[in-house]
């Protein structure tokens, strides 16, 4: 309403000027006959001096020289004035009618048009009138609409800004209040513009040490010589959203996994102001899932194995079995006292494949176990020396014809602790490897090495020895060498040993020459 008003304030206002130009010059036409007309009754009144006297003319003729330049835009008046300036030069009084006729001609036609011009200017002074008064009355409607209209927009936009910043210091404390989120404003250059306790939380730059600052500092170094910040933020300036998982870093140094969400900021007329930029840490997350899959893997690799395990049972327990069975009826059938020999050779293979399918077992039960985390070092004052005689006979029972294992113990010996379970299982495996992988009649020479800080166990056999290019991978699970041939085995054994001293902080080391023989050293701590 008040924009109509003042358009037509301003529209009144041209017309009004424009009629004050009518009416300004109507009036000077009405003033300018005037002036000719008064002129023109000089003239008559000098014209009385010319009638009674042959009196000078050259004032009738000034007279006339002053109406001719006056009424210069009237050719009538100019056509009678030439008349007229020649009857005034005539000699002469008879002259003086002619001359009065002429002048009166003359003022009948200024009356006339002193009558138009007049009536004229009446009306240009009616309408001026007119659009002043209107005028008036609308600035007048104005200046009332004004006095209403102005304090109430006023209030309104007082009122909306208000609510404007009420709402920006709600926003504003709501976002610096938010601690699981870093939230933060950069501008379209990536400087940090503002900043969150979360923010703090997250990346540990206060606000004063942050704002100003490039993102970058949020990146990695690899990160950064890729690129990644402006990267980023590109593609959040062309999408208008970006988000993106990956590593950032603290202030301290320390890296954490994110999950950025950057949000393009853009004015009215679309132009890039800046970016928001909301940061979760989600390391917690992030190693939750990776523990969750490390299980699944394990889980998987674990069925796999029992699956192995199956098969391999049923294979590896055909033979010890049927060499068991086949044993058994021949010493059935060697009954006789002179074939006393026959028997015992017949038991000692039975035992042997016996301690075979323990060590089997054994195996397999230590491999689950391991698996199952429940395998625990448990350190007890052990004599080892003593540990080492129980082994070996223990051991002798698998032995081939004629095999010997000879102990030697070297240093000054001591009770030591250690996990008597764990040491005994380990000696086990090594040394039913040297009985299994030497041929009959063989020695095995078993060392115990003591010292100060450690104690050394050493299996060197007369065997088959291991190739060269199988010696880095004995200790993985199922590996078995090239020239195991018909040696029944797992390839299990080895693995366990090396998860066994992973448990007991010791070290294991193998020297081999193919056809030579074998020596496996295994160092524990002495305490
Ligand atoms: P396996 O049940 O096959 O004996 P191990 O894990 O105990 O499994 O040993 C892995 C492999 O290392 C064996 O298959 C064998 O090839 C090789 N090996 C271990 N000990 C000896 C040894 N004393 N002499 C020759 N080879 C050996």
């Amino acid at each position: 309403m008040a924009v109509l008003l003042l358009v037509a304030v301003v529209g009144l206002l041209i017309i009004t000027i424009r009629y004050h130009k009518i009416f300004s010059e109507t009036n000077k036409a009405v003033e300018h006959t005037i002036l000719v007309l008064d002129e023109d009754r000089h003239a008559l009144s000098s014209l009385g001096a010319l009638e009674n006297s042959d009196a000078d003319t050259a004032q009738l003729l000034q007279h006339i020289l002053r109406l001719q330049q006056l009424t210069i835009d009237n050719p009538s008046q100019q056509a009678r004035l030439d008349t007229l300036r020649q009857a005034a030069s005539a000699p002469g009084r008879s002259r003086v009618d002619n001359i009065r006729a002429l002048l009166l001609r003359v003022q009948a036609e200024e009356g006339r048009l002193l009558d138009i011009l007049e009536a004229a200017n009446g009306k240009s002074r009616d309408l001026l009138k007119n659009a002043i008064v209107t005028l008036l009355a609308l600035a007048l409607a104005l200046l009332v609409a004004s006095g209403f209209i102005i304090p109430y927009n006023l209030d309104r936009r007082k009122r909306a800004e208000k609510g404007l910043q009420e709402s920006r210091d709600f926003a504003g404390l709501l976002v610096s209040n938010v601690k699981e989120y870093a939230i933060c404003m950069i501008d379209p250059d990536g400087i940090v513009l503002t900043w969150n306790q979360g923010a703090e939380q997250i990346n540990g730059y206060t606000r004063e040490e942050i704002i100003g600052k490039p993102i970058s500092v949020f990146y990695t170094n690899e990160q950064n010589a890729r690129g990644e910040p402006v990267y980023n933020l590109g593609k959040a300036g062309v999408e208008g959203r970006y988000e993106c998982i990956g590593l950032r870093k603290r202030k301290d140094g320390s890296e954490f996994y994110a999950d950025v969400v950057l949000t393009a900021i853009r004015n009215e007329d679309g132009k890039l102001t800046g970016f928001m930029k909301i940061t979760k840490d989600i390391s917690a997350q992030i190693k939750v899932r990776e523990d969750l899959n490390r299980a699944l893997v394990r889980e998987r690799e674990l069925n796999e194995m029992k699956s192995r395990f199956v098969t391999m049972a049923s294979h590896e327990f055909k033979t010890p079995l049927s060499v068991i069975l086949s044993s058994t009826n021949l010493i059935e059938r060697y009954n006789g006292p002179e074939m006393a020999d026959n028997r015992l050779r017949h038991i000692h293979r039975i035992k042997s494949n016996l301690n075979n399918l323990k060590q089997l077992l054994n195996d397999f039960l230590s491999v689950e176990k391991l698996e199952e985390g429940i395998v625990r070092n448990d350190p007890a004052r052990t004599d080892l020396v003593k540990m080492a005689e129980e082994t070996i006979q223990d051991m002798e029972e698998a032995c081939m014809d004629g095999q010997r294992i000879e102990l030697e113990v070297r240093g000054e010996a001591q009770d030591v602790l250690m996990d008597q379970h764990l040491l005994r299982n380990i000696l086990n495996n090594l040394l039913s490897n040297a009985i299994k992988y030497s041929p009959a009649s063989s020695l095995i020479r078993f060392r115990v090495e003591f010292t100060y800080d450690w104690v050394r166990f050493s299996v060197a056999d007369q065997g088959i020895g291991i190739p060269e290019k199988d010696q880095p991978h004995l200790f993985e699970r199922f590996f078995r060498a090239s020239n195991t041939g018909g040696v029944p085995g797992t390839g299990l054994g080895l693995s366990i040993v090396m998860r066994y001293l992973d448990l007991m902080g010791g070290t294991i080391s193998v020297e081999s020459q193919p056809a030579t023989g074998s020596t496996f050293t295994i160092t524990l701590p002495a305490v």
